[in-house]
Order: C-alpha cells, then structure tokens, then sequence
C-alpha cells in the first residue's frame, strides 16, 4: 500500500484537510491515520512539558519526511522581500516564505519531538531480555522476499516483524506451534493490514521449549478463529 508522505502527514496533523484521495486513504490505513495523530499529540504536547516523557516516539518514517523537510529549508536561499516591488505591483502576492513558514512547522515539531526523543533515551529503561528468537522464512509459493523476525521478551511478550507480505483480504495471525504435534498451535494475536511490527503478550503458561514454532498466517475475517492452514511465514525459536 502507497502510504502518504510524510510531509503531509505533518501538514493534515496541524492544519490541513485531507484531499478525497487522501482521506480515501485515511479511512483504510490504521498506520498514517495513528501517525497523524501521534503527531498531533505531538503539537498538543508542546506547551505540557511534565507530559513529554510518556510520549511514543513518531515512527522512524515520519522522521525522515520531517528532517528532509528541513535539511530543504536549510538549502534553499533565505527568502528576499523586494518591499519597493511589493509597493510598486500594489498587489498581495503570493508570499515567497509560505514554503520556508511550513518548514519552520516541520522544524517547531522536530525541536520538540527531538526534546523528547533525548529525554525518553535518557530515561530509556533498559531494552528488555530477548530470550529467544526466531528468524522467519516464506513457506512454498509465497514470495521469497517475505520475510520476519520474532522476539521473545522477557519470557512474556512476542514480538514480530514482518516484511513483503502477499497482501490478503482477511489479516495475519501468528501463532506458536508444538513443531512435534503441529494440531497443537496457540493463536498469539493479529497483525493489522498495513502494520510492519507488533508486539503480542504470550498467554501465561505457554511452554516455549514445546510452542516454539512461530507461524505468520494468512486469515480470513470470517470469524472463525481456528488456522486457515494458509502459512505465510514459519521460524523456531532457540535462545
Ligand atoms: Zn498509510
């Protein structure tokens, strides 16, 4: 899916309003419309600062868009106002710093995001125990870029990553299976459409030496919560 650029996300999280084609997009993809938002908590965030330190941090490609967004202001000539020629056209032209004002937005919510950014690295707790992982490979006649990584934290949570996906019109699941009975599986939880990582609780008393299998499956939203038996991607887990 061709998400929206980050550029604008920054703009339809402080002021604009979505085109249809955006807003068309918007309506079906949980990730842009999360990232305007955190934006937007961003901005909001700005002026509270006892708040800033339990602020997620924006995705990484919101970044990019913002620090290209001002190394362009940065490059690009300071604006030069002819005040003589604005008096002599006598007409409002259309201001040459709009684009360099814009910026300066991108630039306002770099500067706070990057405050917080340094305050939650600082305040970082310390990255949670991987005790085991796994790296998950496309299963026969799925693309061979598809590609995963699972983590297990702490014992507790598992957390995966996924890549190139064939796009499906149900969801993805995950699962932990008993390699040495495969009809013995537990469902870990969903990965969104449009999502590239979640990290799921594993129920407790799950016994990783036996469910180390990881399986990425396709499902339908048919309501039926059993294995669709179409695998995508599969790994072990070893510590
Ligand atoms: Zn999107």
């Amino acid at each position: 899916m061709q998400h929206l650029d980050p550029d604008r996300l920054v703009l339809l999280a402080f002021s604009d309003s979505p085109a249809d084609d955006e807003a068309v997009h918007l309506s079906e993809c949980a990730g842009c419309r999360a990232e305007i938002d955190a934006l937007k908590h961003v901005t909001e965030l700005g002026s509270e600062t006892q708040e800033l330190r339990d602020l997620p941090p924006p995705p990484d490609r919101v970044w990019t868009g913002i620090a290209a967004e001002v190394a362009k202001a940065e490059a690009a000539p300071a604006p030069v106002v002819d005040l003589t020629a604005v008096r002599r056209s006598g007409r409002r032209r259309m201001p040459r710093w709009a684009g360099p004002v814009v910026s300066a937005a991108a630039a306002a919510v770099l500067a706070v995001a990057g405050t917080v950014t340094v305050i939650r690295w600082m305040d970082r707790p310390a990255a949670p125990d991987v005790t085991a992982s796994a790296t998950l490979e496309p299963l026969k006649g799925v693309p061979d870029t598809a590609r995963g990584d699972a983590r297990v934290l702490s014992g507790a949570a598992l957390e995966v990553d996924v890549r190139n996906l064939p796009l499906t019109p149900g969801h993805y699941e995950i699962w932990l299976i008993d390699p040495e009975d495969i009809t013995k599986m537990q469902a870990i939880g969903a990965v969104p459409q449009g999502t590239d990582a979640v990290q799921l609780p594993i129920p407790p008393g799950t016994d990783l030496n036996r469910y180390r299998l990881v399986d990425v499956s396709a499902e339908p939203n048919d309501g039926n919560s059993a294995h669709s038996g179409n695998s995508l991607l599969r790994g072990t887990l070893t510590s």
